[in-house]
């Protein structure tokens, strides 16, 4: 156990890259895009986990009889998904049992604990490298072409956290921390509430509330796995070849549990007559859409032959509802 901050951020740190290592996490996402499922490696290694309602508690890590993680359903994706990393953080750094509340939230990034162990900054230190390597940023940033300096963008920011699996809050900090960014620039995006990044995307379409998260789309995410909640709703931005006779077909957005709210071209250049416009369709969750989803542009008329082809693998089943967590569920699915 470290004695000091410092000693405790490089312990849960380094626990967490060597777990990053044994589990080939980095691989995996390289090919496959997407976040860091902490629900999968929680599975790989055996580790009981239960998903239910707590009073009071956001999770808990027991080590008696056998060590065991308890986490919430009642919050969103973004929280689970931490809690259960800072869970596993215990399990992995061999701590004592520890029941975790909201202080796991309000102690980021840190603040030393009351009795002078450092157990509990270990454990967030383990979560924040578990969850958001510095690596997972920059696989984000190549794919989606944006630099470093893009960061200090809201808007950006925001879409990454959503690729990231992380809170919005969280993400930005995590700029500070690897002094991707400075300070005042990091708090000014602490500072912007994700509703106005959710607002300018939405445009003119207004939904029941602005509680879901508003994932932007392009053919940049084309291949990549899409782990969002039932609310959540997706803008896709996809150049479309109109004036060649080729339109996207959106009837497998349809089929796969959405409803197309708003769909407009808007022209690359308005200057340019004929030219490629960007087809902007605005899409809800109806149902619970899960599994492949294949989008072509094609000729109507010549469907046998897409001018182009992105294939998204979405998930909107979040949060984690009470049994058994999503990673299981696909692990089970597969083995039979
Ligand atoms: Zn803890």
């Amino acid at each position: 156990m470290a004695t000091d901050y410092a000693g405790a951020v490089r312990n849960g740190t380094a626990a967490a890259g060597r777990l990053q290592r044994e589990l080939g996490i980095r691989d995996f996402i390289e090919v496959h895009g997407g976040s860091i499922d902490i629900f999968d490696a929680i599975r790989m290694l055996d580790l009981p986990l239960m998903l239910r309602p707590l009073k009071g508690l956001l999770g808990a890590y027991l080590s008696a009889p056998v060590p065991g993680i308890l986490v919430t359903t009642e919050r969103p994706m973004s929280i689970q998904r931490f809690t259960a990393a800072h869970e596993l953080g215990h399990y992995i750094l061999q701590h004592e049992p520890s029941l975790d509340d909201e202080s796991v939230l309000r102690r980021m990034p840190n603040s030393p604990e009351p009795s002078g162990k450092f157990q509990e900054a270990e454990a967030d230190a383990f979560a924040v490298a578990f969850m958001i390597p510095k690596w997972l940023i920059a696989a984000h940033c190549r794919r989606q072409d944006w630099i470093t300096a893009n960061l200090s963008n809201p808007h950006i920011a925001y879409q990454l956290s959503l690729r990231l699996g992380a809170s919005y809050e969280a993400t930005c900090r995590t700029f500070e921390r690897y002094r991707l960014l400075p300070a005042p620039t990091v708090k000014r995006l602490v500072d912007t509430p994700p509703k106005t990044m959710k607002m300018a995307l939405l445009r003119d379409y207004k939904p029941a509330n602005y509680r879901g998260d508003v994932w932007h789309l392009t053919e940049r995410d084309a291949g990549s796995r899409i782990d969002g909640s039932r609310n959540d709703t997706f803008v896709l931005s996809l150049k479309e070849h109109g004036a060649s006779g080729f339109i996207w077909d959106f009837d497998a957005l349809v089929s796969s549990g959405f409803a197309i709210v708003r769909d407009v071209r808007e022209a690359v250049d308005p200057h340019t007559v004929g030219g490629a416009a960007i087809r902007r369709v605005t899409a809800v969750s109806d149902d619970i859409p899960r599994g492949i989803l294949a989008l072509e542009e094609r000729r109507p008329w010549l469907p046998a032959q897409p001018l182009t082809q992105i294939s998204l693998d979405v998930d909107l089943s979040g949060p984690e509802q009470l049994g058994l967590s999503r990673a299981e569920r696909r692990h089970l699915l597969q083995a039979v």
